[in-house]
């Protein structure tokens, strides 16, 4: 896992004008993996995406995309290699329609009938309104074309920031039955969930966050049956808000 990673970051600080939010951060996703970030609010998921698609710089730290440091390098050409970020607001293009939102995805090649067909059959409602407004869709339909309109890049690691936020259940799960299906099409997907006990259940590897840092790590069926999780974050019995580390900074 330490060696094949697609991504890593190592030691990685960062945080808003002087303000550090993360503290010491490691994280590794190997190719075509589910891996989930759960911790409480603020705990620090979202600063983690941003400083991996260099929203956010890391004041100390690496960030490692394919075996290069992303140091340097603009968001713009991170998407171009793969690490395409969708951020919790979806930024989709309001008053265009499913289509040209799709077609603006494919900004550095061509939108091309494979690639539709992909996002079309990941999606199907997409399909029945290529011709509707973004701006007309559903909360879940929008998320889905926020991560449809990724996949139009061609991205080896895809990054969900609270995809199920807003959503129906029976939403959420769809919305959760493609992120397996990308997976299994060989995208490594990185999702942030505050859902603790959705993203577990769909995650292969996850960590926990906590003030800015990894307090665990392991399988997500796993840590799902991790008590301290549990009581934590699946809302067992809410006895023990933090799972922290001792003075010395063990788990
Ligand atoms: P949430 O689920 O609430 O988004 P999170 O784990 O994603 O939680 P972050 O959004 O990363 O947490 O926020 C971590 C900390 O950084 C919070 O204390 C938050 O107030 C702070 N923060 C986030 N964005 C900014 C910003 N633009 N400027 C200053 N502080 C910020």
């Amino acid at each position: 896992m330490t060696d094949d990673a697609l991504l890593r970051l190592d030691g990685v600080s960062a945080g808003y004008r002087g303000l550090t939010i993360l503290h010491d951060l490691g994280l590794r996703v190997a190719e075509g993996e589910i891996v989930a970030l759960v911790g409480a609010n603020g705990a620090g998921k979202t600063t983690t995406l941003r400083t991996i698609s260099g929203v956010l710089r890391p004041t100390s730290g690496t960030v490692t995309y394919a075996g290069r440091s992303t140091a340097g390098l603009r968001t713009s050409e991170l998407v171009a290699a793969g690490l395409v970020h969708v951020p919790e607001d979806r930024a989709l293009f309001g008053p265009l329609t499913v289509a040209e939102n799709l077609a603006m995805g494919a900004w550095r090649r061509r939108a091309t009938a494979e690639a539709l067909e992909e996002a079309y059959g990941l999606f199907p409602v997409l399909a029945e309104r290529r011709r509707q407004t973004a701006e007309t869709l559903s909360g879940g339909q929008q998320q889905m074309l926020a991560i449809a309109r990724a996949l139009m890049s061609g991205p080896r690691v895809l990054m969900l920031d609270e995809p199920s936020t807003g959503l129906a259940p029976k939403l959420t799960r769809a919305v959760l039955d493609a992120v397996r299906a990308i997976r299994d099409r060989g995208v490594a997907v990185l999702l942030v969930e505050q859902n603790a006990a959705q993203a577990l259940a769909v995650a292969d590897r996850a960590y926990v966050l906590e003030s800015g840092t990894a307090v665990l790590e392991g399988g997500g069926a796993e840590l799902a049956g991790d008590e301290r999780v549990r009581r934590a974050y699946l809302g067992l019995s809410g006895l023990e808000p933090k799972i922290g580390r001792d003075e010395d900074g063990r788990l």
